[in-house]
């Protein structure tokens, strides 16, 4: 009697855990996907992701800048939606949707401004929660890149970095605890905007002097390099070209040339200046290099960790510098990791 009971309620607690079973498959089942949606001023790159980081497929729309840019958010739902469609997937399977935007944005979603679409203050998230009833997140192009290295680049498992994206201007983001700083206003990871010239400094595109962004963009290396030249008598393999790229004071300095290599080691200086002030800021794991300067490689690598370390807090003196890993990739990979943190 004591036998057949035993069994019973074995039975019993055996369906109770095959019923808990399915239930945690069906959670598991559920919510799969996110979408990160890249917005540039001439494209919108899209991605869809599994959950777990796999890109599934990436496609481009054009950014529709008519009207002030007012059609872009209802494009972006509609690309979802077809998307959706054509992968047999319910709107009630994704997680949530991503958006990096070429301006600062609040906490809240909200964009400020920005420029190259058009837009003035524009509350994306709402607007965008409203049509397609799905979680969105909205980030600053630049810190959404930075999450992606994190997530699944150069900073892959790491909580806390920082980026500097080196193209032809200088942005980047700071990630704490897994979340960008994007401050009050928006404004959090400006870091092409850190004053490293404190006396004779260029011009800034923000209205200021001496910004990171006007020595170590592209067209700051350029320029700076051009005035050297124009008060030095140095001989240099740069004096030759007709006109002077960022690569070509890299390649310069690689090949020995004096001229390439003191304008390499000021701009390792400048950089490892705003770095090693960062670094006693927020303590990262990482500092990863990114955007089109960084493919520079190594010497740009090692030139700014050799200053580094000089201005460098002890504590945080041996942190990791890396280079970027994903590419133009790295903002529908950080916009879907943005989605993932809602
Ligand atoms: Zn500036």
């Amino acid at each position: 009697m004591n036998t057949k009971k035993l069994l019973k309620d074995q039975v019993h607690d055996i369906g109770r855990y095959l019923t808990l079973c399915g239930m945690i498959r069906r959670s598991l089942e559920m919510n799969k996907y996110v979408f990160g949606i890249d917005v540039g001023g001439t494209t919108i790159k899209c991605g869809l992701f599994s959950s777990k980081g796999e890109i599934l497929d990436s496609w481009e729309i054009v950014t529709n800048k008519e009207d002030n840019g007012d059609h872009i958010v209802s494009d972006i739902a509609r690309t979802i939606e077809a998307k959706c469609e054509e992968k047999g997937i319910q709107l009630s399977e994704v997680e949530g949707v991503g958006i990096g935007v070429p301006g600062p944005v609040d906490n809240n979603g909200v964009v400020k401004v920005a420029v190259n679409l058009g837009w003035t203050e524009r509350h994306v998230k709402t607007e965008l929660e409203e049509m397609i009833k799905v979680p969105v997140a909205v980030g600053n192009d630049a810190n959404v890149a930075a999450l992606g290295e994190l997530w699944l680049g150069a900073a892959a498992g790491a909580q806390d970095a920082i980026m500097f994206t080196l193209g032809t201007g200088v942005g980047g983001g700071v990630i704490v605890d897994g979340k960008v700083v994007a401050g009050v206003h928006g404004a959090g990871g400006e870091i092409g905007h850190l004053a490293v010239v404190l006396e004779d400094g260029n011009q800034c595109n923000c209205g200021k002097k001496g910004c990171l962004e006007t020595v170590a963009s592209a067209t700051g290396i350029v320029r700076e390099t051009e005035k050297f030249l124009l008060h030095t008598a140095e001989e240099s393999t740069l004096r030759q070209l007709d006109k002077i790229e960022a690569k070509d004071v890299f390649d310069a300095a690689k090949a020995g040339d004096a001229v390439g290599l003191k304008m390499v080691d000021q701009l390792g200086r400048y950089i490892g200046l705003a770095a090693a002030n960062l670094a006693a800021t927020t303590d990262p794991q990482k500092i990863i290099i990114g955007g089109g300067v960084s493919k520079a490689g190594d010497i740009l690598i090692d030139t700014i960790v050799k200053h580094y370390q000089n201005y460098a807090f002890s504590a945080v003196r041996q942190t990791q510098f890396v280079l970027a890993e994903l590419g133009n990739e790295a903002g529908i990979v950080g916009s879907a990791y943005l989605a993932k943190t809602l």
